[in-house]
């Protein structure tokens, strides 16, 4: 472990805390993470889109944290702290082999957004055979991925909102529906379009995700509206119909799954809109058991 990976001014993400963050511990930032992350689990994952799980599965790095706080977050437990198996550049580079050696179609960073320079460090060292997917909330600065660019082959960003009331209310970050904006045009900008092999595997471009949430067709429909002013038709969008209630709700309208009906007018919003190449979930999705065991790496909590 390197003293070194310790961030001065941290500014990696929309809210520029300019915070100090030390290699481990606590950092002083909105997020509260040191440098180094924590990797909650590393492990084939089946329960992406098809062209990231393809038959083999998605080898995911989860990594504890997040620089979103949603209340409603659906992995709430490894993201609302730092836990995990605290891993260096070193140790990162290990897991990535670790699962290229298992046959997995890519490699799937999910949450990285705190963690960029030390996945750069890392890739810039050693870049696996297979795509590396960058999984992340889409709360993201254009010029931080910037740095990133040549290391990722696959974007794979939410787009939450389209509202800024919205994202202030359940995420406390009013200026998401425009830091998304800028970060998955930019996200464009390098990788552009898919491109996939034989296999329907995606080996280069952009997928972009929604999760649908109880009470707010309305600002799905905003997402949709965006993403089709601003992207091809050939970009996919996956629309979420999983959400569930995880006890941490606020906002009442949050407490209760989404309706069929509510689903179902976004779905035929897509399709209204000629993007007939995404993808939708059965409500069944809509279920805990989709949530994967963060035991995988033995927790510490740092
Ligand atoms: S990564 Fe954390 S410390 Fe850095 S700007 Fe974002 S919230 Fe602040």
């Amino acid at each position: 472990m390197t003293a070194d990976a310790a961030i001065g001014a941290c500014r990696l993400c929309p809210r520029r805390c300019g915070a100090f963050r030390p290699a481990r511990g606590s950092g002083d930032g909105f997020c509260g993470l040191p440098a180094l992350p924590g990797v909650c689990r590393a492990e084939k994952h089946f329960w992406e889109e098809p062209p990231i799980s393809g038959t083999n599965g998605s080898g995911t790095i989860f990594f504890s944290g997040c620089v979103l706080r949603c209340e409603y977050c659906q992995n709430g437990a490894i993201s609302r702290k730092s836990c995990g198996t605290v891993v260096d550049e070193n140790g990162l580079i290990e897991l990535i082999k670790k699962l290229e050696s298992q046959g997995v179609h890519n490699v799937n960073l999910v949450s990285p957004t705190p963690y960029y320079p030390i996945i750069r460090r890392a890739l810039e060292r050693y870049k696996p055979a297979v795509p590396v997917v960058c999984n992340t909330g889409g709360y993201e600065r254009a010029e931080t991925l910037k740095s990133m660019e040549g290391l990722i082959d696959v974007y794979l960003p939410d787009y939450k909102y389209s509202q800024s009331e919205t994202a202030k209310k359940y995420s406390e970050a009013a200026d998401y529906p425009q830091a998304a904006a800028e970060a998955i045009t930019e996200m464009f900008r390098q990788v552009g379009a898919p491109v996939y092999d034989e296999n329907g595997i995606m080996r280069k471009g952009l997928l972009v995700r929604h999760l649908v949430l109880p009470g707010n067709v309305e600002n799905s429909l905003g997402v949709l509206d965006w993403i089709d002013d601003h992207l091809p038709k050939s970009v996919p969008v996956s629309l979420m119909a999983q959400y569930f209630p995880t006890g941490h709700e606020i906002h009442p309208e949050l407490s209760r799954r989404i309706t069929p009906e509510e689903y179902d007018q976004v779905v035929n919003y897509m399709l209204l809109l000629g993007r007939d190449n995404g993808f939708c979930q059965e409500p069944e999705a809509a279920d805990s058991r989709y949530v994967p065991d963060w035991n995988m790496m033995k927790e510490k909590s740092e």
